[in-house]
């Protein structure tokens, strides 16, 4: 299970030590990004200081522990998400890159005019994009599962949009902009009986829930380690190996090759085939401290954690006049969206900004929510494992504030 101290937790967060406009910082926004515990900024400088060197190329010293350093993430990772080998997990830039991975050497090849691709009411932008793109070069469909009032997606529906010419199914663990945390391995399961594969966008669950990815039977899987307390630029996209070994490379270039002539290039094995270039190695090899981190804590614990303060928050802010929740699934996960009566979601979040503390505002990247509920954006409450019931109390007091002071 771990241990849950949440004073020590925030002690290995430096940046919540500093102030935002005079007051202390308050960071709700940990759906767009979260910060880091020392250790793994302690990683990024101990990497500068005594390592720097690229990867996979060298048989010089620094190569090689740059070498090592990084393939101890695949490994980590690999345990992490319960993957059977290693080389089913590609290094990337970040959830973006993953599904726009799948979407060009997935789609490409097998998917053609006509065939089929479900996705969700509820995706973000880069679940949504990378499909259309693929449609538009293909002349291949969008078919998408509605999603009801509460933003839970209508599973018998989902069900009857399967054809012949389903060729993929890709949706969000949980939506960054409701909180809803989706009946996946339900759905993996439906998409199986029809014989699809399923890519799941896990950019909101991989900090918040344990994941088992042969227990899913998932075929492909993709986060972004700045979600998950790491650094920056890196991210996975994990694939089942008889997937990944019959796609042709994202990108050309070093790394992904085996030999190259002016005739012909043969490629490299997984996963260096989808590895072309030199990657951002100081973050593939701290997204390890991250993982530790998480790790020593236990995914159990915080995630028993963070739903106590979700409830809370939930109910706290339920007290606000003229507040209403946009998205209020029975299964959620650490986001609170809502908007105020005849009151703009920015000018909440700027009053809320000069408080020091810090929501986000706007669509979220998912419009096609937005749209569906008929709002311009929402003011949004992202959770992470250093947010406090304290933190929840200033946050409430100063929306009553913005409220009083915009009605
Ligand atoms: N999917 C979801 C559900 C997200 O919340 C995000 C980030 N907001 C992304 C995908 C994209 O992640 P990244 O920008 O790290 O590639």
């Amino acid at each position: 299970m771990g241990n849950f101290d949440i004073q020590k937790v925030r002690a290995d967060f430096p940046i919540l030590k500093r102030e935002v406009n005079g007051k202390p910082l308050i960071y709700f926004d940990n759906g767009a990004t979260t910060h880091k515990p020392k250790q793994v900024i302690d990683g990024i400088v101990d990497y500068y200081a005594q390592m720097n060197s690229n990867i996979h190329r060298g048989v010089h010293y620094l190569s090689q522990i740059s070498t090592d350093a990084f393939e101890v993430t695949r490994r980590k990772v690999q345990a992490f998400i319960h993957a059977k080998h290693e080389h089913e997990i590609i290094i990337t830039k970040g959830t973006t890159e993953s599904i726009n991975i799948i979407a060009s050497c997935y789609g490409r090849p097998f998917i053609g005019a006509g065939d089929e691709i479900i996705i969700s009411a509820m995706e973000h932008h880069s679940n949504i994009v990378p499909w259309q793109m693929l449609c538009d070069e293909k002349g291949c469909v969008l078919r998408v599962i509605p999603m009801d009032e509460k933003g839970e997606l209508d599973i018998a529906a989902y069900q009857a949009l399967f054809s012949e010419r389903t060729k993929i199914v890709s949706f969000t663990y949980v939506s960054n902009a409701l909180g809803t945390i989706n009946p996946v391995k339900e759905m993996i399961d439906i998409a199986h009986k029809h014989d699809v594969p399923v890519l799941i966008d896990a950019a909101q669950a991989i900090q918040h829930i344990a994941i088992d990815v042969q227990e899913l039977d998932v075929d492909f899987f993709a986060f972004s380690g700045h979600k998950m307390y790491g650094p920056t630029g890196v991210g996975v996209l994990y694939g089942k190996e008889a997937l990944l070994n019959k796609m042709p490379p994202y990108q050309g270039g070093g790394d992904m090759i085996r030999d190259v002539t002016f005739e012909k290039t043969t490629y490299n094995d997984l996963p260096f085939k989808f590895e072309a270039g030199t990657p951002n190695i100081e973050a593939g090899i701290c997204l390890t401290q991250a993982i530790d981190y998480i790790q020593d804590i236990g995914l159990d614990a915080i995630k028993a954690y963070e739903d106590d303060l979700l409830d809370y928050a939930t109910q706290e802010l339920a007290k606000i006049d003229g507040i209403r929740f946009i998205g209020t699934a029975a299964h959620k996960s650490s986001v609170i969206s809502f908007v105020v009566d005849g009151i703009h979601p920015y000018d909440i979040g700027v009053i809320l900004d000069k408080l020091g503390i810090a929501v986000r505002t706007g669509h979220h990247c998912a419009q096609p929510v937005m749209s569906q509920f008929s709002i311009p954006g929402t003011v949004r409450v992202s959770l992470a494992m250093y947010n406090t019931k304290e933190e929840v109390d200033i946050l409430i007091a100063g929306l009553e504030r913005a409220v009083a002071m915009l009605k």
